[in-house]
């Protein structure tokens, strides 16, 4: 394909979008598809005889389509959102066709500086202490990272590095396998899989601190954990608290987790992923007081600030913690302003070398919503979680589960599991709505999340019918299997 092609194509493209996005709602939420359904609809091998861009998009329908979950229907209210906006989709292009492997300055210094720079912005947008901004000569900074999991684990990787240089330090006879092997992070019992994936990652134990009855890590319970630890030998050396948990949305409390991670030495890392999105409106940011004590903070542009997948923002008091703890430095990738101090190298602020220019997505999107049209997005899926919040009170069959604080409802049926999941089999067999079920406890929920941008109170109530169909029928036929 050469650039006339690629002009006349590149249109067509946009115009498929256009219609994809637009009509999205005609299409059902969820495949109906058997896994495995689409190597029969392909050939074995790749063609060997280049094909016409037209006879591609054409199987697009055929073979794509039918397979793919519609995140971005307003009928879709699973997991948490991503996000994805027509600045974002131009974003992209735009990056890709730069095309860079940004992992130092010198491999593209706009890569770089326009990182940082957004960094800041975001930090500000969401009123981050001013350590973990790299403006004004500061210590600390931002970075992109693919996901939330990945800063978690650079978080404890950096916190394991630093607490074994500090041990050594202050006693040289310690052998670091000595530490090693009794290091010990901690979490909220309601924290992402992921947590605790990255200490099995990570090589060290992740022990779960007991949320209380409203799903919040506290410090007694924290405090108490690491009595018992510190007792039995153990180095407790990082705790990952939450603001937003995946069940229910739950904030943990870092007023009074912070002060005790201070105190005891342990690294305190803020996974915020979908709720730090929230924080660009001010009458959300009390929810992420006590963010002061942290060392580092990390959430989700790329859940629920439209910006596309992938774009998780992470920030650092000490970007010297992140840098110095897996420094290496061949003489490839060595340039010569690299000891001016003036300059990143992202590549030791992440696990993988390479990286995209994904920082062109978040000044797209900042500049073309603005801070305003962000926060209406936010406040506008507040507002939605609550219409169905009432809705689902008004009906003395459900009940709501935990706190609507954000975009997350947690509602079940009255009485045993068992008519929730039937409720939840029957909803999504339906394939007009989706939703996904979590556990609080021994009870299990349905979580119902505004997720798309386009999502409006009329989807919200016709998702509402569909619940309440599907629960008539639930409850006719248990009446009939008790006559
Ligand atoms: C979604 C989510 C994650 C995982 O996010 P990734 O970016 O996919 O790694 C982690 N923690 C919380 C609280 C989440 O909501």
């Amino acid at each position: 394909m050469d650039s006339t092609e690629f002009r006349k194509t590149g249109k067509e493209m946009v115009d498929y979008i256009a219609d994809y996005i637009e009509k999205i709602e005609e299409r059902e939420v969820y495949p109906d598809v058997e896994p495995g359904y689409l190597r029969p609809l392909i050939p074995d091998s790749a063609p060997v005889e280049p094909e016409k861009f037209e006879d591609v998009m054409k199987d697009v329908e055929r073979v794509i389509m039918p397979g793919v979950t519609h995140w971005h229907s307003p009928y879709f209210f699973a997991y948490f959102p991503t996000g994805n906006s027509f600045p974002s989709f131009l974003a992209d292009m735009l990056s890709d066709a730069i095309g860079c492997i940004g992992f130092s300055w010198a491999a593209s210094p706009a890569c770089t500086e326009m990182e940082t720079v957004m960094l800041d912005w975001l930090g500000k947008m969401i009123n981050l202490p001013k350590q973990f901004l790299a403006e004004n000569e500061g210590e600390g900074g931002g970075v992109i990272q693919g996901t939330a999991s990945e800063a978690t684990l650079m978080a404890l990787l950096a916190a394991k590095m630093k607490t074994i240089k500090r041990l050594q330090s202050e006693n040289p006879e310690l052998t670091e396998a000595s530490i090693l092997s009794r290091l010990v992070a901690y979490c909220s019992d309601q924290a992402h899989s992921s947590v605790e994936r990255a200490g099995l990652i990570g090589g060290v134990k992740m022990k779960k601190v007991p949320s209380d009855d409203r799903y919040t890590a506290r410090g007694a319970a924290l405090k108490q954990a690491l009595e018992e630890d510190k007792d039995a030998g153990f180095i407790p050396f990082f705790l990952c608290a939450t603001l937003g948990t995946t069940p229910s949305c739950a904030f943990d409390s870092l007023l009074e987790l912070g002060p005790v991670c201070n105190e005891e030495n342990l690294w305190m890392h803020v996974d915020a992923a979908y709720a730090g999105s929230a924080f660009i409106c001010p009458e959300f940011r009390h929810l992420m007081s006590g963010v002061e004590y942290a060392d580092s903070f990390n959430f989700n542009p790329h859940k629920w600030l439209l910006v596309n997948f992938d774009c998780s923002t992470m920030w650092v008091k000490r970007r010297a913690d992140l840098i110095g703890a897996f420094k290496i430095d061949p003489v490839y990738l060595q340039h010569e302003n690299q000891e001016s101090g003036l300059i990143t190298d992202y590549r030791h602020w992440q696990i993988p070398l390479g990286r995209r220019f994904r920082s062109l997505k978040l000044w797209f999107v900042l500049r073309m919503y603005g801070v305003k049209g962000l926060q209406e997005h936010i406040r506008k899926h507040v507002r939605l979680s609550h219409e169905f919040e009432d809705l689902v009170r008004q009906d003395e069959r459900f009940e709501i589960c935990a706190e609507v604080i954000l975009g997350l409802v947690c509602f079940r049926l009255k009485g045993p599991n068992r008519l929730s999941e039937a409720l939840l089999k029957n909803v999504n067999d339906s394939r007009k709505i989706h939703l996904v079920p979590s556990h609080l406890g021994e009870t299990f929920v349905l979580r119902f999340v505004i997720c798309a941008r386009t999502t409006e109170s009329s989807h919200v109530r016709n998702a509402w019918d569909h619940i309440t169909k599907a629960a008539a029928n639930l409850v006719i036929e248990e009446a009939s299997q008790q006559q």
